[in-house]
């Protein structure tokens, strides 16, 4: 028997040819093999033999072997159409070749960016009669290493027989490794937020998981690395894992990715409603000192990071330099020392997180993620077991990988930087026993005046008495930026060396809307500026207030804004922004990212807190909506085709019934008893809410109390909102998830990149569905509400309205806007706003119409 063994020609990734984005590959129309996404520009023969084909476009390159085999080595995908760009031959057609000789070089950036993918297929072709084996599992490969071998091979006693392979037979390869490959179209990129949604995620798999973009692979599991992908808005990304949970670990991140551009809309919306006060415009971002001095009127430019004016004394705080020394004093001492600081870290910045708002603990997220980067700490282990000292190591790392993202053209990603550094500062001050301060002594009406400013040293100003930031460098959209957003702190960035001739002590102005500082302004100015400040300060008590009381449309018609929450945060925003109640308590969050179900005792303190901070407002707890795009490691749900359509939502609770039982349990005991109405995610017929009434009404007497408990179906699924005036009668109001009925109803997947600008709610089909439940609801008495995205569009709300619709459910920021805009509209104006869009032919036409008949400022006129 003779065999021939077929080498890596490059590093790479290895893959299973069914994840080449090319049907003539996947589908083995010119034979098997396997396929590589490179990580090297230099292509090196797999295989001794002849060089048979090597097109002057040098993207393709085919050898026989001496017993006569083809291989086919095809460099990414629609490569041809480059013409040769960022390719070079180094060898011609008819050379003889060895194992290992370089035959074509390519320039992986340039090939990455014009080719439709740079998966690389090495294809037996054709296979006549051969089979391969001892196939290499999907994952890292370096060149030189064996990707299969050929088998079945002519020999001097007649042809080995061997049935070649069923074309869908790869059972260890198809079992073990899988992919997806989507655009991402978050407006920013991965940057350092979903880059650590996503590696929080592949953590939570035992499947190996890794990201590829521009040519490059990055372990999914190291946000550090997701970032240094340097992907942007409109990139490519590969997703790869191989392993038991492979399937799940692929679709939880991509299932991060849509979150991330939910959270990514949702904030869309909140800037939205108070984009008067942060300007995130990356090209004006100032990264790097300017060496401008103070000009002879006093008046320093720079870039508006948050809005506001304001007017105080110049302060500047001291930042000490953190010694290191670079030899260590033994490897197992050093590693010891810098697990425990970071051990101490992680414990402040969980506690300092705790204590802040919703804004403030996502960044410290962002922080725990650096800290326990996988990249980070492999890079600083390495350095302590070559000698030198834990702080030396860290700092090195860290610096490593700040070198990594300011050689990024992303302005978004180099300001990721500042966390980096500000993670580094607070592992070597634990090293030297100490800790950053957590309260920084500030005069009255602060203007703090630096160089530039870490999100912890922000942290740690006294915010009541700090009134603006101006900085010689920083960004507009650094995390210290984002923070002093949350904080309503005007802030301008980019001002240049020039800051540093201000006097201690001056008294300047703070233009953050015209984006300049007055360093020496006149005793006028003062009082003028002064004056300004009063007039904003008055104007936004005025809508906070405004805010807080209930919403009546203009006729006097009672519409509720209720918010949608996640968590107790939330729930504090959602007071703060005037909500009414919650109308989406979205449960699910306690259930997934974890190894075991939440007990009954975690959820009623979750459910009792959300409760708590809600006050007298009604809580409308949606039981769980787990299952297709939000699986639970714990329990065994069967790998599915088709997700969105399998067992998720109520369908789950009711195959589970265990789990639902123990969260009605929590839900129920919430004091005081009866507070919580209850939602049943997915409906889709009459069944459904009785098997869950049933339920209730068995704990109710298992644990013994007797209030009626309000329950309510969503109207997600076009069945539902057909069935509504049926299924009205079991429930006592309807809630309306437009998110999912517009996706069912259009078949569109709401998370699918390049439907993202058809999936809108305002499709007159998806209106129809909306009428026809709020039409049933009316009819019964029983209030219909919409907790979906639609319910914070500006262009919606006056059809909602007409249609029947009483309460919108919002993300809590947009509260004060959606019904700042109910205010000004009349319910009759509505209705028959509404009943013409229901006729009309588009989404489109349904906004034009909608846009022409409300103001600006959106009411019906
Ligand atoms: C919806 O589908 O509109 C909804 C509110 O539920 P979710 O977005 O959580 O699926
Ligand atoms: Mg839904």
């Amino acid at each position: 028997m003779s065999t021939q063994q077929i080498l890596a020609p490059f590093d790479g990734w290895c893959s299973v040819l069914d994840e080449v984005p090319d049907p003539v590959f996947s589908g083995r129309m010119l034979g098997d093999g396997l396929a590589i996404d490179p990580t090297s520009g230099i292509l090196v023969a797999p295989c001794a033999g002849e060089i048979i084909t090597l097109p002057a476009s040098a993207h393709a390159v085919s050898i026989r072997t001496a017993q006569g085999i083809d291989v086919l080595i095809h460099v990414g995908i629609d490569t041809v159409q480059l013409g040769g760009r960022g390719f070079e031959a180094r060898v011609r057609p008819g050379a003889i070749v060895r194992a290992g000789d370089e035959l074509i070089r390519f320039d992986l950036d340039v090939v990455a960016r014009g080719a439709k993918s740079l998966m690389t297929p090495i294809v037996v072709t054709p296979m006549d009669g051969l089979r391969l084996q001892q196939r290499r599992a999907p994952g890292p490969v370096s060149t030189g290493e064996m990707l299969f071998e050929i088998a079945g091979i002519a020999t001097a006693a007649g042809i080995e027989t061997c049935t070649p392979p069923p074309r869908s037979a790869d059972p260890p390869n198809r079992e073990t490794a899988v992919g997806q490959t989507l655009i991402v179209t978050l407006r920013h990129g991965l940057h350092a937020r979903p880059a650590a949604l996503l590696a929080q995620r592949a953590k939570a798999f035992g499947a190996q998981a890794s990201l590829s973009a521009h040519g490059r692979t990055a372990n999914a599991r190291s946000v550090v690395a997701i970032m240094a992908l340097g992907v942007r808005h409109g990139d490519e990304l590969s997703i790869q894992a191989s392993g038991v949970d492979a399937a799940q670990s692929v679709a939880s991140l991509v299932a991060g990715i849509q979150e991330a551009l939910r959270t990514e809309s949702a904030a869309g919306h909140g800037a939205a409603a108070d984009s008067s006060r942060t300007a995130l415009d990356s090209s004006k971002t100032a990264s790097t000192l300017a060496p401008r001095s103070l000009p002879a009127d006093g008046v320093l430019s720079g870039v508006t990071a948050v809005t506001g004016v304001a007017v105080g004394r110049a302060t500047r705080i001291e930042r000490r330099e953190i010694a290191v020394t670079e030899h260590g004093a033994g490897a197992a001492r050093e590693s010891r020392e810098l697990e425990q600081a970071r051990v101490h870290v992680r414990a402040r910045l969980e506690r300092v997180a705790a204590t802040g708002g919703a804004t403030r603990r996502e960044i410290i997220a962002a922080h725990l993620e650096f800290l326990d980067d996988p990249q980070v700490n492999e890079a600083a282990q390495d350095l302590i077991a070559a000698g030198k000292g834990a702080g030396f190591a860290w700092r090195s790392a860290i610096r490593r990988s700040v070198g990594a993202l300011e050689a990024l053209e992303d302005a978004r990603l180099r300001e990721r930087v500042d966390d980096l550094l500000d993670v580094e500062s607070h592992v070597l001050l634990a090293l030297a026993g100490e800790a950053r301060p957590m309260n920084i002594p500030l005069p009255q009406r602060a203007v703090l005046v630096a160089d530039d400013l870490l999100p912890s040293e922000l942290t740690a100003l006294d915010g009541a008495r700090l009134v603006a930031i101006c900085l010689g460098g920083g960004g507009a959209t650094s995390h210290v930026a984002i923070l002093a957003a949350a904080m309503d702190i005007p802030m301008l960035v980019g001002l240049g060396a020039g800051i540093r001739e201000i006097a201690d002590g001056a008294t300047v102005i703070v233009d953050a809307d015209a984006g300049t500082l007055q360093t020496a302004p006149t005793a006028t100015a003062i009082e003028q500026a002064r004056a300004a400040v009063e007039v904003r300060l008055m104007r936004r008590e005025q809508t906070q207030a405004e805010a807080q009381t209930e919403c009546r449309a203009l006729d006097g018609t009672r519409v509720e804004v209720f918010a949608n929450l996640g968590n107790v945060m939330d729930a504090a925003a959602a007071v703060v922004n005037g909500a009414e109640g919650c109308g989406l308590l979205r449960t699910e969050f306690l259930f997934i990212d974890r190894e075991t179900a939440p007990s009954e005792s975690e959820q009623l303190a979750a459910y009792q807190g959300i409760a708590a901070a809600l006050g007298p407002r009604p809580l409308i707890l949606r039981l769980m909506d787990v299952g297709g795009d939000k699986p639970l490691r714990y329990l065994p749900l069967p790998a599915e085709e088709n997700p969105a359509l399998g067992l998720r939502g109520v369908r789950t609770s009711l195959a589970y019934p265990d789990l639902m039982r123990t969260q009605l349990r929590a839900a129920l005991r919430v004091q005081p008893s009866g507070s919580v109405r209850l939602l049943i995610p997915m409906v889709t017929d009459v069944a459904e809410i009785l098997a869950v009434r049933g339920i209730i009404d068995e704990i109710k007497a298992e644990i013994g109390i007797h209030p009626r408990v309000e329950l309510g179906a969503m109207i997600e699924t076009p069945a539902a909102a057909l069935m509504a005036s049926r299924l009205v009668r079991e429930v006592d109001f309807l809630s309306i998830g437009s998110n999912d009925l517009t996706q069912y109803t259009l078949a569109m997947d709401r998370g699918h990149p390049q439907l993202a600008g058809r999936t809108d709610a305002l499709h007159p089909a998806v209106l129809q569905l909306v009428a026809a439940a709020a039409g049933a609801g009316v009819a019964a008495g029983k209030l219909v509400a919409v907790c979906g995205g639609v319910a914070a569009d500006r262009l919606a709300v006056p059809i909602l309205l007409g249609l029947g619709v009483r309460e919108l459910s919002v993300v809590p920021a947009t509260v004060p806007a959606i019904k700042h805009q109910i205010r000004s509209l009349r319910i009759n104006d509505c209705r028959e706003l509404a009943m013409r869009c229901l006729e009309l032919a588009s989404a489109a036409e349904v906004r034009a119409a909608v846009a022409r008949t409300i103001g600006p400022a959106g009411d019906t006129h």
